[in-house]
């Protein structure tokens, strides 16, 4: 049986151990595919793995030998799964792999933005503090978290996650999610309506998925109702946030920093406006990247295949 992986790279960039597929069947791997090489490398393989490599109605016509899909990823876009399904081809996704990485980073940059430790570091490495009068100094306002409110959009696992990170350094979070569990509620911890979020939070959070309902949930109208200072947090999708809209709230300093993980176009293309934002950081989403989060999807991906070929599929999204 052949297995052809499209685009390893991202997921193993070689500090991982692809045996879990060797030990399946007969494995090619490819760092990335460009578009005019997905049929050919595909060629009569059975089971393909991609990550952002798409699969169109299109692979499959020409790839007839085609029986499972497993996709390195949670979204599963880049799937025609209405195609496959036609063809009863199971595509299988990782449904959660990185919820505790991806709640460690959005207080990385939380963090960052109250301490600048990068910067302050550069600034010692530079000779700052050797000249300075003083036993200390700081060059960016230094923020402390306690007592502040820690907003959410989207509650669910990553938010919850970052929420309860948030209660630790003594903040107060309010989530605005569709679908409440007021379990989750306590005396740190409230579901309110955007409005509220809006008016009340310190800091914003995104951890909603991308949908029609919250493409563009942060724009110059929220952006208007939000306190002013606020600090913005995306390491959920980029197109969560109307990127003018960011920047103009930046640059009249109604938004005090904004930090984002993700863009509304990956890679980053040059005439982003967030490129040239004033107090904003931009990482290149990297959330979801500690080798131990990339251990964990690619040990649920090859346990998806053996599920497979033992006639019993899981996490399938076409089934
Ligand atoms: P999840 O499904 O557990 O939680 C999403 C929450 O959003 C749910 O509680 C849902 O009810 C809520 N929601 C849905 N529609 C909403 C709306 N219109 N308004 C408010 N809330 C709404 O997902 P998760 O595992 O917590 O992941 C959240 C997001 O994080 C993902 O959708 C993905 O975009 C992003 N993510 C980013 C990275 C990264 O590397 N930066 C990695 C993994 C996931």
């Amino acid at each position: 049986m052949k297995i052809v992986i499209l685009d390893g790279y991202t997921e193993n960039p070689g500090d991982l151990s692809w045996e879990g597929f060797e030990s399946l069947g007969e494995l090619v791997v490819y760092d990335r595919t460009k578009q005019e090489d997905i049929i050919p490398r595909i060629g009569n393989a059975e089971i393909v793995i991609t990550n952002k490599t798409p699969l169109d109605k299109k692979v499959f016509e020409a790839c007839p030998s085609i029986k499972y899909v497993g996709v390195l990823a949670t979204g599963y876009n880049v799937v025609d799964i209405e195609a496959a399904k036609e063809r009863n081809i199971p595509v299988s996704n990782i449904p959660t792999y990185g919820t505790a990485a991806v709640a460690q980073y959005t207080f990385a940059l939380l963090l960052e933005i109250c301490h600048h430790v990068g910067k302050h570091n550069d600034a010692v490495k530079s000779g700052k503090w050797t000249s300075c009068p003083d036993f200390c100094f700081w060059d960016y306002p230094l923020i402390e978290l306690a007592g502040k409110t820690f907003g959410c959009i989207g509650y669910g696992r990553i938010g919850q996650n970052a929420g309860k990170l948030a209660q630790c350094f003594g903040m107060k979070v309010i989530a605005y999610d569709e679908y409440q569990n007021k379990e989750l509620e306590n005396e740190n911890m409230r579901y309110v309506d955007l409005d509220t979020l809006l008016a009340e939070s310190d800091v914003i959070s995104l951890h909603c998925p991308l949908l029609p309902s919250t493409n563009g949930i942060i724009n110059k109208d929220t952006i208007a109702k939000m306190k002013d200072g606020v600090i913005i947090i995306n390491t959920s999708r980029g197109p969560l946030i109307v990127e003018e809209d960011l920047k103009k709230g930046l640059v009249d300093g109604k938004i005090y920093y904004a930090a984002v993980d993700v863009v509304s176009s990956e890679p980053i293309s040059e005439d982003n406006p967030l490129l040239t934002a004033p107090n904003c950081i931009i990482t290149p989403h990297i959330a979801w990247a500690p080798k131990e989060s990339r251990k964990r999807l690619l040990d649920i991906a090859v346990s998806n295949l053996e599920a497979y070929l033992s006639g019993k599929p899981v996490n399938v999204v076409n089934g």
